[in-house]
């Protein structure tokens, strides 16, 4: 039994460990003794230790899951999805206790936290609408005969997600894996392990059967022995590219399928007749909340002619922004030293650094933070203006035209979220079509597609096919059976009859 955390605050607080849950157990790893800390990214100090587990304990949870899977694929799916209605009534029942470990373990603000659990609770409503989505059709295609397509579970499948979204991203995955009538092994990340704790707690408690949903905690060779397995079926990631590149090589050609989502460098293209007010407030919203640690931040700004008074604004607001009440810290120190290897590397380059977050702090003897920070008179190809940062880092890059903007942002090899600012529907539609990005916003700084509507990147953002979220992401977990049948001989035959 996973208690619930404890604090109401920001307050320091520790935690049970982080271990495995395989077959409806609370289990330390087979073989594996190795452990890390987890730390509270504000103070800096450990709240828990993670166990690091290893391939044999990924055999350990694939067997659970397959022998669960047997009476759970049996289950009807409205049956099924009962488990995530529950599910959502726990979750809003312990909104603020949830909300309270997703910021301790990842630092993000309250706010933030609370905002992330009610994101995952709008994709649990998904899970529980399945039922009325699933019916897979049927016609007469033929006198006397018909088609229809059903769909099945998969088996075992599983997930691997990063630290930045603890809550919400297992959520992507979980609800379509699980409606789908799927046993499902859960990697959360290393860094921030504990919400996966309470997140297996409450799906029990609604009702899930032992070994329908498993964890198994730990980095690098977890991963690797949940893709190399060949009794998991599927394998979805959210991660790096870097790891999603060679996490979907490698799951693929153990021959199972795959759906890795990987990083991003999002722009946000501002031309002059943009509305003030909106696009300020947005890009500053965008570029420091949950300290720049989301793939779909605001990276770079791109500053189409005279756009110096919206400029101006967006620094005089980041600017009046409190470290440690408005802008979290980031979740390392080893984050914080690349971030602001970032910020060096433009200043030595002939960047300007017209908001400097470097060396501040939040408040809390030691913690890893960051400032919001803006670089100013970059240029496209300084490092800060084409890899990603994930830290609170907005880089201006100015350019005389549209046209100019969108080679830019095309130029990235990354492509999942790009917006535009602009009060000209001509401006707006000229790029949507011609940005290269999966997931594009008008005047939106964060245009993440809510439910139902998939989410999903382009290029090196996304590695498979089709969207994590949505419809995508139950068709991703299932497969279809097609029937045709026919049940008398018709008189007026045809190839079929
Ligand atoms: P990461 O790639 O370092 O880790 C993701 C997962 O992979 C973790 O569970 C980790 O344990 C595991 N992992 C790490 N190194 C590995 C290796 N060498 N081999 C196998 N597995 C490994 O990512 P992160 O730092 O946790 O998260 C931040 C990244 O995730 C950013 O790049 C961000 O853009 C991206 N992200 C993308 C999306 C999206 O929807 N595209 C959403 C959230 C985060």
């Amino acid at each position: 039994m996973i208690p619930a955390f404890s604090a109401r605050s920001y307050e320091f607080k520790t935690f049970v460990p982080a271990r495995n849950f395989i077959g409806g157990e609370w289990r330390d790893p087979l073989t594996s003794k190795a452990t890390l800390p987890v730390m509270n990214p504000r103070f800096g100090k450990p709240i828990s230790h993670v166990v690091m587990s290893a391939a044999d304990d990924v055999a350990a949870a694939v067997e659970a899951g397959s022998a669960a899977f047997q009476s759970w694929r049996k289950w009807p799916v409205r049956d099924r999805a009962q488990v995530f209605h529950k599910l959502r009534e726990l979750m809003h029942a312990n909104l603020a206790e949830l909300s309270w470990l997703v910021s301790h373990e990842n630092g993000k603000l309250y706010s933030e936290a609370e905002a992330e659990v009610l994101k995952a609770v709008e994709c649990i409503e998904y899970g529980c609408s399945l039922p009325n989505e699933a019916d897979g059709g049927k016609l007469e295609v033929s006198r006397g005969v018909t088609c229809e397509t059903v769909y099945e579970p998969l088996g075992v499948v599983a997930g691997v997600v990063p630290f930045n979204f603890p809550m919400m991203v297992p959520m992507w995955m979980i609800p379509q894996a699980l409606a789908g009538g799927n046993a499902f092994i859960l990697k959360p990340s290393e860094r921030v392990p504990l919400s996966s704790l309470r997140l297996a707690q409450l799906l029990g408690d609604a009702g899930l059967p032992a070994g329908v949903f498993n964890l198994v905690q730990g980095g690098r060779e977890v991963v690797e022995a949940l893709c190399d397995h060949p009794m998991i079926k599927a394998f979805g990631f959210v991660g790096s590219t870097r790891v999603a590149k060679a996490s979907y090589a490698r799951a693929t050609a153990s021959g199972k399928r795959a759906l890795c989502l990987g990083g991003a460098k999002n722009h946000l293209i501002v031309v002059p007749d943009a509305d003030v007010g909106v696009t300020v407030e947005n890009i500053v919203a965008s570029f420091t909340g949950c300290a720049g640690q989301r793939c779909m931040a605001a990276s770079v700004l791109v500053a189409v002619g005279d756009v110096e008074h919206i400029i101006k604004e967006v620094k005089q607001r980041a600017a009046a922004l409190v470290v440690g009440k408005d802008v979290g810290p980031v979740t390392t120190q080893a984050s914080v030293e690349r971030i602001e290897g970032y910020i060096d590397s433009a200043a030595k380059s002939g960047g300007k650094v017209s908001l400097d977050g470097r060396g501040a702090k939040g408040g809390e003897a030691g913690g890893y933070w960051v400032g919001p920070t803006i670089l100013d008179d970059m240029t496209p190809d300084m490092p800060a203006a084409r890899e990603e940062i994930f830290g609170p880092v907005l880089t201006i890059v100015r350019v005389p035209t549209l046209e100019r903007a969108i080679e830019i942002q095309n130029s990235s090899p990354y492509g999942n979220a790009s917006s535009v600012y602009t009060t000209s529907g001509a401006v707006a539609q000229r790029v949507m079509e011609g940005v290269e990005a999966g997931m594009c916003g008008v005047n939106v700084g964060v245009p993440v597609p809510r439910e139902p509507f998939g989410f999903g990147g382009w290029n090196d953002s996304l590695f498979g096919h089709g969207n994590m979220t949505g419809w995508d992401g139950f068709r991703f977990w299932t497969r279809q059976r097609k029937i045709t049948s026919k049940w008398a001989l018709q008189k007026d035959r045809n190839w079929m009859s």
